[in-house]
Order: structure tokens, then C-alpha cells, then sequence
């Protein structure tokens, strides 16, 4: 069977593959700490779920506006104006099944071969797969250690080229845990003037998680660009809710109704229930997601000190998301057998850096959406696997 060449290019995430290895050694037995996981290890608010049990009652089983029912869409709207201070027309707003459909859609719309799309390295990995998918030039650009992970406006705009499509950014950042700040944003967004015929995503699905008071910068905070910028946001990381694959985007006009064609074309729409959680998770309390952050930011601080501690590893303090990026040249290792023999030999599950770009050589992921008991079992075992692999 020949299926058509696009599919040899398309690649995947090496984290859903450590996950499904981690998964088959516990069953084999053997007590494995799972920090290569990107989910809250929380529960979704119980007040969600609530909201889509009783969508279910109250009979929303059927098909619903490919574009998302207009209360979550004015709910989505809302919660931008409260967060980011920036309005947002429900009718931009577009509801889709998790926050990887932007990115799928928005490379889609912009990829073909001849055209250049600039994206993080290190960075989510879907963005280079769906870049080569379409056949366009995945030009990366570098997320520096040195730069607090954060991404520099000026190599960024240093690399636009006429053939310049669209240009991905990600702050709060996987994998790094890196916040570009705002001044660095202003200075992103003050050279595009240079170039508008690039479009950019700004993949913002980290929002809900910045730490030492690091204010979020929204890209919808900057009217010049919003002719041409696709904002992607869902409810996965910031509600607890992956499974639930609930996210939603902001789309220019010109680009929202072909948006909504490819809804047509492939999901037809979320299922109504969880759309209806996801007005519960918008509209109601927000202490949950307060809490889970507190969380997290207590873990960052557990996970930077032991990691510090390791033979041959140093890390900086992320300051969003709730991935730490520890620098492992140090130990001797390249980092992906590092991250596998961390996995095989000591049972923690961790992802090499490269498994993001190859700017990631020489770092692994370490997420700490884990117990503060689990990170402190993983930070011993790897520090004493370190140890052992340094007097062998
Ligand atoms: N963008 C980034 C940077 C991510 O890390 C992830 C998930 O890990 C996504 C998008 C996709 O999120 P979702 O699970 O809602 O598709």
C-alpha cells in the first residue's frame, strides 16, 4: 500500500513513548517515579466534572456548532479579558479538541514546500513534525540556557527570511520551563512591524503557570499583531483536564471561518459535555488552579535543589510551567541514553533533551507533576545512579 509521502516526514512525541515503557516496567513489577509525564497529576476540580455529568443529563448529547456553543465561546472571551486584559470577539473564538488541534490547524493553514516556519528548539515536538508534514522548511530557533530559556527577539527575528510563513512561539515553555519576558516580547513584536506578511501562534497554554510573581505577557495584549496572530489556549494544564480534550484558539478573521472548515472536515466538533465542563472550569472558582500552582511552585524549589545537588548537573530555576530542564553534560552522558538508563537502571522516567530539537542535547526534561514523596524518591535514586555510573 502506498500511502502519500507527507506521512514519512511526520514524526511524534517521544514522551507518550517513555510513558507506554514506564507503563510496561510497573507492570513488570518494578516501582517506577514518572517524571517524564507533561499532566497534572491532579484531579479535574470536582465542580467540572459535575457540570459535564449533568450536561448529560440535561440531554447535550448531539452534535454542536463545529466552532464551539456560543456560551463557552463567550466564556473563553471573557476569561481573556479577566487574565490578559485584552477583548476578544466570541465570534474569533473557536473551541477545538485539545490544544494540539491549533497548532495541526494553524500549521496546516501556513506549511507547504517553499515556505519557512520558525519554531522553538528546544521546543513541543509537534510543531517540527507538522512543519515537515507539510513539507515546508522547519527553520529552528535556539532556546538558550544562558537566555533563562526564554526566547531572544533578536536571533528570532534575525532568522525571518521572505519565505517566512509563520512564526511559533511558547511562553511558559515546554520543555525548558522558560518565561520570555516582557520586554523581550515588546521587542519581538516592535520588529515584526518589519515583516507583516508573517503570521504568528502563540501557543500560551502554559498561562496559568508562572512563578516569583513572573507576570504572563499575552500576545493579545499587542493590538498591532492581532491582525495576524493565532493565540492557542485549552483547559488541559491550567484545569487538570488533558483527557478531557477541551482547548480553544483565537483566530483572525480572515484565517476563522477556514478554521472552522477544517473543524467540519475532520471533528465536526467537542463533545458537548466537556464543553460544558469547560464553561464550569471558566466561569466557576479558580481557588483549584491556585492550588495547584501553590503545588507546583513548592515542588520547583524541591526538584532545582536536588538536581543541583546531582553529580555533573546544574539547572536554573524555570520560572513557569512545571518542567525543570537540567543541564547533565556534566555527568559524562549524552542525554538521551542518560534519560533511558535513568529509566532502565534506576526507575525514573525522565525525557532526553533531544527528544525536543537538537538544541536540547545535553539536557533532559524532568517534569515535577509528581508527588513531593515521588520527586524526593526520584532525586535519590538518581543521584545515587550518578554516583555508582561516575566511580564504574
Ligand atoms: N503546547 C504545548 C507547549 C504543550 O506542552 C502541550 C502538551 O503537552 C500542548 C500544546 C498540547 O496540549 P493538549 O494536550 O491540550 O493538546
Amino acid at each position: 500500500m502506498k500511502t502519500v509521502a507527507n506521512f514519512d516526514r511526520i514524526g511524534e512525541e517521544n514522551a507518550f513513548a517513555v510513558l507506554a515503557r514506564a507503563t510496561a516496567l510497573a507492570a513488570q513489577g518494578r516501582d517506577i517515579v514518572n517524571l517524564g509525564i507533561g499532566q497534572p497529576d491532579f484531579a479535574t476540580p470536582p465542580h467540572i466534572a459535575e457540570a459535564a455529568v449533568k450536561a448529560i443529563h440535561d440531554g447535550h448529547h448531539g452534535y454542536t456548532p463545529a466552532t464551539g456553543i456560543l456560551p463557552l465561546r463567550e466564556a473563553i472571551a471573557a476569561d481573556i479579558l479577566r487574565r490578559f486584559r485584552a477583548e476578544v470577539s466570541p465570534e474569533h473564538v473557536m473551541v477545538v479538541p485539545g490544544g494540539k488541534v491549533t497548532m495541526f490547524a494553524a500549521i496546516l493553514m501556513f506549511g507547504e514546500p517553499g515556505a519557512e516556519i520558525l519554531y522553538p528548539d528546544p521546543g513541543f515536538p509537534i510543531y517540527r513534525s507538522m512543519i515537515e508534514y507539510t513539507g515546508a522548511t522547519p527553520v529552528p530557533v535556539p532556546i538558550r540556557e544562558e537566555n533563562g530559556f526564554a526566547f531572544s527577539a533578536e536571533e528570532t527575528l534575525g532568522l525571518i527570511t521572505p519565505r517566512t510563513r509563520l512564526l511559533i512561539v511558547n511562553s511558559p515553555a515546554n520543555p525548558t520551563g522558560g518565561v520570555t519576558p516582557k520586554a523581550e516580547i515588546d521587542r519581538l513584536v516592535a520588529g515584526l512591524a518589519d515583516h507583516p506578511e508573517v503570521a504568528i501562534l502563540s501557543d500560551e497554554i502554559y498561562a496559568s503557570m508562572t512563578y516569583d510573581d513572573e507576570a504572563h505577557t499575552s500576545l493579545l495584549g499587542y493590538p498591532e499583531i492581532r491582525d495576524r496572530l493565532i493565540l492557542l489556549d485549552g483547559a488541559s494544564k491550567s484545569y487538570a483536564m488533558t483527557g478531557w480534550r477541551l482547548g480553544w484558539s483565537v483566530w483572525p478573521q480572515p484565517l476563522y471561518d477556514r478554521a472552522r472548515k477544517l473543524a467540519v472536515n475532520s471533528f465536526s466538533c467537542v463533545n458537548a459535555p466537556t464543553q460544558w465542563a469547560g464553561i464550569a472550569a471558566l466561569t466557576g472558582p479558580q481557588d483549584a488552579v491556585g492550588a495547584m500552582v501553590a503545588a507546583f511552585d513548592r515542588r520547583r524549589a524541591l526538584v532545582v535543589e536536588g538536581l543541583n545537588r546531582l553529580p555533573g548537573v546544574s539547572c536554573i530555576v524555570p520560572k513557569g510551567a512545571f518542567y525543570a530542564f537540567p543541564n547533565v553534560a556534566g555527568t559524562g552522558w549524552k542525554a538521551k541514553p542518560l534519560a533511558a538508563a535513568l529509566l532502565e537502571q534506576a526507575g525514573v522516567a525522565t525525557i532526553g533533551g533531544p527528544d525536543f530539537g537538537i538544541h536540547g542535547e545535553g539536557y533532559i526534561r524532568v517534569s515535577y507533576a509528581n508527588s513531593e514523596e515521588n520527586i524526593a524518591r526520584a532525586l535519590d535514586r538518581m543521584g545515587d545512579f550518578l554516583s555508582e555510573a561516575r566511580a564504574a
